[in-house]
């Protein structure tokens, strides 16, 4: 295992490009460039790979030193009434400084992936629910429901670290296992590709998900049910899965809240998390949420370590203000309540900024597509590339240490907004 800078090839290296954080690639350093030798998917590659462009910090689109940036960056701040600190595509020591900065600006603190977020942070506050974690599915689960998820498209590896892993902690009969989808223009292939029974596919839209699980758990606690059809699902289909879910010695349902994308989708959330509750009256059942990523699910354990809350927090009035509805930086743009935006996107999310003339800070790393002209603008590195760092696992019981892969003439996130942190007067 070699992981000094000075090596060619690093091994065991964690990805941070998506939250289930793969902690196995293999890369080489080849003159200025990575190249990812094993075990990374299409989405590692590009963000390894990708050349990062020349560019230095400007104000108002002229380039300027780091310093002179950083002093204007603090002043746009210390000018402001109500700052958003926003987008948070950072790991945890930039979520450490992005705190600390938004206490001393008395601003509003809020992840760019925070509406699918609080689909599941609303039903954890309201009801709590059941969870379960990755290793569990990989090494116990034998029923798994995908509801609205084939969890393929955007955590391109879970089947192969999750559902095919070349070994697992307990031997499980991968033949006996059951996969079954519900929703709309899920990816089955994966699971047609992989040992167990012929996955149940059951086609509905995602926002008829919901009424399938309240359908399920009146089922399952023996009601009649006078709807012959749901969607293109049966009854007689819903029944036999009823049965699948009784029998089940660990089933696991899994959604992906950013897929849940229409009104009050935290409903759907709730019904899934209540009857995976009724399940375990009688076998052992538990839910699993895949998102989190762009540094969404370090966000949130930090942000509510620190503060108490998981995000959408204003330190307006000099202590931690939650409230998921006025705090929400989107309602905030929106409605044009805000005077100044502080914006850091270190791994790779593109940015919008608005249209509307509001003074703009961008900490972004060099390759990072930025629609409009942010007032300030700042390169920073990327953490697992170009520095050290750490970052939270999609179900929030696993930190991975990042490693410096490549040296950068950037500073880390951290690094720049304690500066200006320091700098604000
Ligand atoms: S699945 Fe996600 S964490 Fe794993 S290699 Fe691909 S982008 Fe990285």
């Amino acid at each position: 295992m070699t992981q000094d800078t000075n090596s060619k090839r690093f091994e065991e290296v964690p990805c941070p490009f998506c939250s289930l954080l793969c902690d196995d690639l293999v890369i080489s350093q080849l003159k200025d460039s990575l190249k990812v030798k094993q075990n990374g998917c299409k989405l590692a590659k590009t963000r390894f790979e990708e050349n990062q462009p020349r560019v230095s910090p400007t104000i108002a689109d002229k380039a300027c030193p780091l310093e002179d940036a950083i002093m204007e960056s603090a002043k746009i701040l210390k000018r402001s009434n109500q700052a958003l600190i926003g987008g948070l595509g950072t790991d945890v020591n930039g979520m450490r400084a992005a705190l600390r900065l938004t206490e001393k600006a008395g601003a509003v603190i809020d992840h760019m992936h925070s509406n699918a977020a609080f689909r599941n942070l609303d039903v954890l506050q309201n009801h709590g629910y059941v969870m379960t974690t990755l290793a569990e599915i990989r090494n116990r689960a034998d029923l798994i429901i995908f509801a609205g998820t084939d969890a393929n498209t955007n955590f391109p590896r879970f089947f192969e670290r999750i559902i095919n892993p070349s070994h697992s902690l307990v031997k499980i009969n991968k033949k006996e296992r059951q996969l079954v989808y519900i929703g709309d223009k899920l990816d089955s292939l994966p699971a047609g590709k992989s040992p167990g029974k012929r996955p149940i596919k059951l086609q509905c839209r995602q926002d008829q998900i919901g009424e399938v699980f309240s359908i399920l758990h009146a089922l399952s606690v023996g009601l009649e049910i006078d709807k012959p059809i749901i969607g293109n699902i049966k009854l007689s289909q819903l029944k036999k899965l009823t049965e699948l879910l009784h029998k089940a010695s660990y089933g696991v349902i899994i959604w992906a809240p950013g897929e849940l994308d229409f009104p009050y989708a935290e409903l759907t959330v709730q019904t899934i998390t209540e009857i995976i509750k009724y399940l375990n009256r009688m076998t052992r059942f538990a839910g699993f949420s895949l998102g989190g990523s762009e540094g969404g699910m370090t966000a949130t354990q930090v942000t509510a370590w620190q503060s108490g809350y998981p995000s959408r927090v204003s330190y307006a009035r000099g202590f931690p203000d939650f409230d998921a509805y006025r705090f929400s930086g989107k309602r905030l743009l929106e409605t044009n309540e805000l005077d100044a935006i502080f914006w850091v996107s270190s791994l790779g999310a593109p940015i919008d900024l608005p249209d509307r003339r509001i003074p703009s800070i961008v900490l972004a790393a060099p390759s990072v597509k930025i629609n409009g002209k942010p007032d300030v603008y700042i390169p920073v590195g990327i953490p697992g590339i170009n520095h050290t760092g750490q970052m939270i696992r999609t179900d929030g019981v696993v930190s991975f240490k990042l490693k410096k892969l490549q040296n950068s003439e950037h500073p880390g996130v951290a690094d720049v907004i304690n500066r200006i942190t320091q700098a604000y007067r």
